[in-house]
């Protein structure tokens, strides 16, 4: 019951976000789902969850051979290049793409596989040191350089806010790497299609939103908090 309960409530914030700032365009809901038990997962989905997201490949693939088509995958962790293999072509959008070497590896593993994999790039906008990504001002020639690498395609951009930001912090990340995707839209490279910004979790979503997010990747909110 407590799963469908705080869904539904996490969709009604989701609206009222977008009321408050006169948004109509959707936003995607994607389940994190990491150490979380599959009674759970079952009901997220009976209520209609259709979109996962996992940041350890082993568990992304437990997920996938479970439920194979019925849902669409994401992986929202650091990816270690030898573990590319793993999860390529199998993942809608690795959201984690923070290195020119991983977009390397995707790259030369997706060639080989004949396919192309659509990624996100994961930006440090605040500059912590225990946080994977690029520093927001080395986004433009990070996504030039990507453009160089066959069959991998730059969809969006995705950021991880610190944990102790206060509101004003918050709205200055979430803002500035929406004000970034923008301008990288108005580009109109011929191969990125700017779609995604992925931003925003249990304690940060609504603010998120309010600034631009269209996908929230939110766990403990909708599963309860993770006993790891
Ligand atoms: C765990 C995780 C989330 C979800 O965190 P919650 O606080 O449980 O909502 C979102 N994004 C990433 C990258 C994560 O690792």
């Amino acid at each position: 019951m407590a799963v469908r309960k705080n869904l539904d409530q996490i969709v009604e914030n989701i609206e009222n976000a977008k009321k408050r700032v006169g948004r109509t365009d959707p936003v995607e809901l994607l389940a994190v789902t990491k150490f979380v038990d599959w009674d759970l997962i079952d009901q997220s989905i009976d209520w209609g969850i259709r979109s996962i997201g996992e940041n350890k490949t082993q568990d992304m693939n437990k997920r996938i051979d479970r439920y194979k088509d019925l849902l669409e995958y994401h992986f929202i962790g650091n990816l270690q290049r030898n573990k590319v293999k793993e999860i390529i072509g199998k993942v809608k959008l690795i959201h984690s793409v923070g290195s020119q070497r991983l977009a390397k590896a995707i790259s030369d593993r997706a060639l080989y596989e004949d396919l192309t994999q659509d990624v996100l790039i994961q930006v440090n906008v605040s500059k912590e040191e225990t946080k994977n990504g690029i520093y927001l001002e080395d986004l433009d020639s990070f996504v030039y350089n990507i453009l160089e690498y066959p069959n991998i395609r730059v969809r969006g951009l995705m950021t991880m806010a610190p944990y102790q930001a206060d509101e004003a912090d918050l709205r200055k990340i979430f803002g500035s790497l929406y004000k970034a995707f923008e301008d990288i839209k108005v580009k109109n490279y011929k191969e990125v299609s700017m779609s995604y910004l992925s931003m925003g979790m249990t304690q940060d979503y609504e603010i998120a939103i309010e600034e631009g997010s269209n996908i929230v990747r939110i766990g403990s909110a909708i599963y309860g908090d993770r006993t790891y």
